[in-house]
């Protein structure tokens, strides 16, 4: 069978695919990740692969990769993975056929051949999460960059002098549209320090703060949105993470705001959408991978 495998900081998910059917799954690797045993974690993502006669492996994987020498050259959310050679690991314990990409760049090939994002012409996909992972999937082929680094659209600048992204850059628009940056904000209207799910609940329950937050969120969400229209004019973008999740109405906020900031013709023919996939999206387009993204 093929097996498509996403690699985050909390978890490891599985897309495996038999008979034209395709099941899920995920485990916790949170302890090894903090304990630093990287072997620890692979060992076990194995155990679970081996006796399963796979012929194709494809690993998503957040950060920045290095393909030609088969490692993640910089992970800020996964540092022990950086520099261990995971494709090498695989192919000699699997024996199989082995493709790796960045993990944002795997959940849009997933959203493309699995999800909302079906004959799409121009596919833009953004997952509001730690950070800010972006894709884009055009006439059907992944555009991963000359060096796989291609659509870190997180990393783009939207405040020249503004607030301290995880990549050490400011300003970012990762700062701002995250979990990290929703907190950010809560904190700067109330002085108060909350998690982002308990400020998307409050949001739910109507709470004016929580509310005055996802506004000013959502400003940046659509300046992001804009230069993205900007520079694709996509006819499709997919929003997926546990904020847009558990916040639905998030995705009408933004197109509203976004109508008064793009080029009108830019989005006449724009759709944006929620994922399908949601936590599975980046196994659904590792396990793509396997089949040249082809379904
Ligand atoms: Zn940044």
């Amino acid at each position: 069978m093929n097996v498509g495998i996403d690699i985050g900081g909390t978890f490891v998910k599985f897309a495996f695919e038999e008979n034209g059917s395709i099941k899920t799954e995920k485990i916790l690797i949170k302890d090894y990740i903090e304990k630093k045993d990287i072997e620890g974690f692979l060992n076990e993502v194995l155990f679970i692969l081996k006796d399963k006669n796979i012929k194709k492996l494809g690993i998503a994987v957040a950060g920045l990769l290095n393909k030609s020498k088969g490692y993640v050259e910089i992970s800020p959310n996964i540092k022990p993975i950086e520099k261990y050679p995971i494709v090498d690991f695989f192919r000699e314990n699997l024996k199989a056929e082995i493709y790796i990409e960045n993990d944002a760049n795997a959940a849009a090939l997933g959203e493309y051949i699995y999800g909302n994002g079906k004959n799409s012409n121009i596919l833009i996909t953004l997952t509001l999460g730690t950070g800010l992972g972006s894709g884009a999937v055009i006439n059907g082929k992944l555009l991963s960059g000359v060096n796989g680094v291609a659509m870190e659209l997180g990393h783009t600048t939207v405040e020249k002098n503004g607030w301290r992204c995880h990549c050490g850059r400011n300003g970012c628009l990762e700062s701002y549209v995250s979990s990290y940056g929703l907190e950010r904000i809560y904190y700067m209207l109330t002085d108060k320090k909350i998690i982002s799910s308990e400020i998307v609940s409050l949001a739910n329950e109507g709470n004016t703060k929580a509310l005055e937050a996802f506004e000013i969120f959502n400003d940046y969400l659509s300046t992001g949105l804009m230069n993205i229209t900007h520079i694709f004019n996509p006819d499709k973008i997919i929003l997926s993470g546990g904020i847009v999740e558990h916040y639905p109405i998030l995705v009408k906020m933004a197109y509203s705001k976004l109508k008064e900031k793009a080029f009108p013709v830019s989005i006449e023919d724009l759709d944006i959408d929620i994922s399908k996939l949601g936590e599975y999206s980046g196994a659904y387009g590792a396990l793509a991978l396997t089949k040249g993204g082809e379904s």
